[in-house]
């Protein structure tokens, strides 16, 4: 099996040696009883999480990746599976019993407690000696940077001082697993990306496996080695971030990871004497190229109705920036929005219709209620099968 196919299976790394595993989250369901009903929250997930990874769950609201977490934490109960913690079945372990530390949104310092007083304050409840205490709240202060700030209190910190001392608080216990939830939400735009960077430099520095959730695609881009991408409670793609964007595994996730996301458009697929065109009534018709020819050929599956992805940097401004890729198509241009690095195109076909998204050159000279032409590049589109989602087009 090649890795990209590797990375689509549910669970892909079962072949690993045991020992490259920190984490197994097996064959999980969590059924939750809510006002007499059963609510399936997450259904047969199945995860190895590699030594030393930075693994992002996203999704949106309600997928199921905070009560993933929590299973994994040991603050909720398995429905059904097992959780595996260096090797050891935790299931049904307290989570003091588990190896793991946990950051979440609502990071509760105590106020009342001086920065060294909160980062100290998990090693004195399991009364660990009062060098040991020093020595690793100042280690781990030192690597966070904010050695000067241990005499003060919480109220005297800035928020990202704040989120410092709550990661600095779960280092001091040497966990074996980090567990994050959403621990950037609280901090305004600015502070979340320069905090993105930081986690990643952190990260390195300690080298832990660290499992994080968020509902930002952009985070997850970031920060993950892998991202597992959850829609209702299942298990959609994991894989690198890059792997993810370029080979989508189905419409939602092709949908969910990307801003602005991918277009989408219904197409006609017509049979020529190559191969075959798609054609999207008063907007394109696009020859196939090779690769997408094979790949309709082999679908395994009738293809009843198709709806053809393409990204909005993907679609040229034919006039300005050079770049052929094949045919042109025209298209209306509703609103143009400068971004300074490139200009954002809202688009629908000339007659109206769909509206889509063209990112393209900052020197484009398209005009709003004007029409432009459009260079697509056909190697990057994709084709999602209506009837089941799944990318034909992927590898
Ligand atoms: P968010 O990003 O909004 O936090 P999430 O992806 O973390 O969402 P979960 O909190 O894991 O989602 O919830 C998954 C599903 O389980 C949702 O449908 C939610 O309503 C339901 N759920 C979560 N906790 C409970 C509970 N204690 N009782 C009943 N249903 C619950």
């Amino acid at each position: 099996m090649s890795e990209s196919e590797s990375e689509n299976t549910a669970r892909q790394s079962i072949d690993d040696e045991p020992s490259d595993h920190n984490v197994r989250i097996d064959e999980f369901t969590k059924v939750y009883r809510s006002g007499g009903e059963d609510v399936v929250a997450v259904e047969n997930l199945n995860i190895d999480v590699r030594r030393g990874e930075f693994l992002v769950f996203v999704g949106p609201s309600g997928c199921g990746k905070t009560t993933t977490l929590r299973t994994v934490a040991g603050l909720e109960e398995a429905t059904e599976g097992r959780i595996w913690i260096e090797g050891n079945d935790v299931t049904g372990k307290d989570p003091r019993e588990r190896g793991i530390a946990m950051v979440f949104q609502n990071y509760a310092l105590y106020p009342h407690m001086t920065v060294r007083e909160n980062m100290s304050f998990p090693l004195r409840i399991r009364n660990y000696p009062d060098d040991k205490v020093d020595s690793r709240v100042e280690e781990a202060a030192s690597l966070l940077s904010i050695d000067d700030l241990l005499e003060r209190k919480p109220s005297e910190l800035s928020g990202g001082q704040q989120q410092r001392v709550a990661l600095g608080r779960a280092i001091v216990r040497e966990p074996s697993v980090f567990l994050m939830d959403e621990p950037l939400s609280n901090l305004d735009a600015k502070l979340r990306v320069q905090m993105r960077t930081e986690l990643n430099e952190i990260h390195k520095r300690v080298g832990k496996t660290t499992i994080y959730v968020t509902h930002d695609q952009a985070e997850a881009m970031t920060l993950g080695d892998r991202v597992v991408v959850l829609n209702d409670g299942k298990l959609q793609q994991i894989g690198p971030p890059q792997h993810l964007y370029d080979n989508p595994t189905n419409q939602f996730v092709a949908g969910f990871i990307g801003e602005p996301p991918m277009n989408f458009v219904p197409v006609d697929l017509r049979e020529t004497a190559n191969g075959y065109e798609a054609h999207a009534d008063g907007l394109f018709t696009i020859d196939l190229p090779e690769q997408h020819v094979r790949a309709v050929d082999e679908w395994d599956g009738p293809l009843h109705s198709v709806t053809l992805g393409i990204r909005p940097e993907d679609l040229h401004d034919a006039e300005s920036d050079g770049q052929r890729h094949g045919g042109t198509f025209e298209a209306f241009v509703k609103v143009v929005e400068p971004m300074g690095s490139d200009k954002f195109l809202t688009l629908t076909p000339p007659d109206g219709g769909i509206e889509f998204t063209a990112r393209v050159v900052p020197n484009s000279n398209a005009a709003e209620d004007a029409t432009i032409s459009l260079s697509p590049n056909v190697d990057k589109i994709h084709l999602f099968d209506d009837d089941t989602g799944q990318n034909v087009t992927s590898k």
